[in-house]
C-alpha cells in the first residue's frame, strides 16, 4: 500500500488508541479524569480555550473534553471558536461542567456539544459515556475509510482522491507550487477480459494497483482508482519533468510485471498509455480543466498506438 502522509487514511490502523484531549484549567479536574481514562485511551491536555485550539488543530484528538468556566475563553466559547476551524470542527466535543442548570446544558447542546456532564461526576458514568461517543466515532471512521477505498484494488477510489485533489490544489495556490497530474489507462483491456476471463482482468487490475507505490518520490504522492480500467497519480509539488520521470517508470513497470495465474500458466502482460500534466494553479484556473487536459494527453498516447506518454502542457481550450 501507498504510504500516505498524516490525515489522508485516517487513525483505524489496528491497535492504535483513539485520543482525547482534556480542557480544564484545574490541574485536578486534568489528573482525576486521566486517571479515569488513561488506561483506555491517549490523553492529551490543555489549560485554557487558546491552548485546546492549538493542541487540537496539531494532534486532531477523537474527541475533546471541555470545561466551561475558564479564565480568558470560556467553554462555550472555545466551542463556537473550534466550530469556525475547518481542520477542528468535526472533533467532537463533551462538555464537562460544574454549571449544571437546564439553562447551561441546554445551551452547551445547542452548541453542537455531544454530551454534557456535570460535576461532580461518577467516574463508571464518565467512562461509559465516553466510551459511547469513541464507538460512534469508530463506527463514523469506518464507513468513511470503505466509502473513499476501491474494493477490487484497495486503492483510494475516485471520490477520495477527488477530495484530495481539492485539497492540494488550494495548498498549491497559497504556495504557488506545481501540481502535476498523470492519467493512465490500460491498453486492449477488453481483450484481456475476453481472451482470459474477468476474474483474470481483475487480477490485472490488482498488480498494476500495486506497482505504483514503487514509483513514487514522496509520502505525499497519490494514487487512485479513477474508474474501470483507468488510474490516477496525483503528485503535490511536482514539476512536470519530475513526473514525467515518474509516469515513465511506472510505464515501464507495468510493462514489465507478470500478472500471475492460477497453476503453472504462464503470466499474462499488459501495458498502459498515460497522460501527463503539470501546472502551478492561480485562483482562477480551473481543477475540471486541469483535468480534462491531462485526458487528453491520455487519449493522444491511445492514439498513438499505446503503451506510451504524452504530456499536454501546453494544449489550448478548445
Ligand atoms: P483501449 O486500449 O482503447 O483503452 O481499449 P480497452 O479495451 O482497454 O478499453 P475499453 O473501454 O473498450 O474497455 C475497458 C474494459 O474494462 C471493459 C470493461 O469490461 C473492463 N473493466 C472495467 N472495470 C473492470 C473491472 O473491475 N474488472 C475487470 N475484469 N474488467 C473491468
Ligand atoms: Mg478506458
Ligand atoms: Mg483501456
Amino acid at each position: 500500500m501507498p504510504k500516505y502522509d498524516k490525515g489522508w487514511v485516517n487513525a483505524m490502523e489496528a491497535g492504535k488508541k483513539n485520543s482525547i484531549l482534556i480542557v480544564d484549567d484545574d490541574n485536578t479536574n486534568i489528573k482525576v479524569l486521566t486517571h479515569i481514562l488513561g488506561g483506555d485511551y491517549d490523553i492529551l491536555s490543555a489549560s485554557n480555550g487558546i491552548s485546546a485550539m492549538g493542541k487540537a488543530r496539531e494532534y486532531k484528538p477523537d474527541l475533546i473534553l471541555l470545561d466551561i468556566l475558564m479564565p480568558g475563553m470560556n467553554g462555550y466559547e472555545t466551542l463556537v471558536e473550534m466550530k469556525k476551524n475547518d481542520v477542528i470542527q468535526k472533533i467532537p466535543v463533551i462538555f464537562i461542567t460544574g454549571l449544571n442548570s437546564d439553562e447551561d446544558e441546554e445551551k452547551g447542546l445547542s452548541l453542537e456539544a455531544v454530551d454534557y456532564i456535570t460535576k461532580p461526576f461518577s467516574a463508571k458514568i464518565v467512562k461509559l459515556r465516553v466510551r459511547n461517543q469513541i464507538q460512534i466515532i469508530n463506527q463514523l471512521h469506518t464507513i468513511k475509510d470503505l466509502s473513499m477505498l476501491d474494493q477490487l484494488t484497495k486503492l483510494p477510489n475516485r471520490r477520495c482522491f477527488d477530495e484530495r485533489l481539492r485539497i492540494e490544489w488550494k495548498q498549491a495556490i497559497v504556495e504557488k507550487t506545481p501540481l502535476s497530474l498523470i492519467m493512465l489507462d490500460l491498453d486492449k483491456f477488453k481483450k484481456l477480459n475476453d481472451t482470459y476471463g474477468h476474474q483474470q482482468g481483475d487480477a490485472a487490475l490488482k498488480t498494476i494497483a500495486g506497482i505504483f507505490p514503487h514509483a513514487f518520490r514522496r509520502p505525499g504522492d497519490i494514487a487512485a482508482r479513477w474508474g474501470g480500467e483507468e488510474f490516477v497519480i496525483l503528485l503535490p509539488n511536482t514539476p512536470l519533468a519530475d513526473a514525467l520521470e515518474t509516469a515513465e517508470k511506472v510505464r515501464t513497470d507495468i510493462e514489465d510485471a507478470d500478472i500471475p495465474r492460477s497453476g503453472d500458466l504462464t503470466p499474462i502482460k499488459s501495458t498502459v498509455s498515460i497522460g501527463v500534466n503539470s501546472l502551478i494553479p492561480e485562483m482562477d484556473s480551473s481543477i475540471d480543466m486541469f483535468i480534462s487536459k491531462t485526458d487528453k494527453a491520455l487519449y493522444k498516447a491511445k492514439e498513438a498506438g499505446g503503451n506510451c506518454i504524452m504530456q499536454m502542457k501546453d494544449i489550448q481550450t478548445e
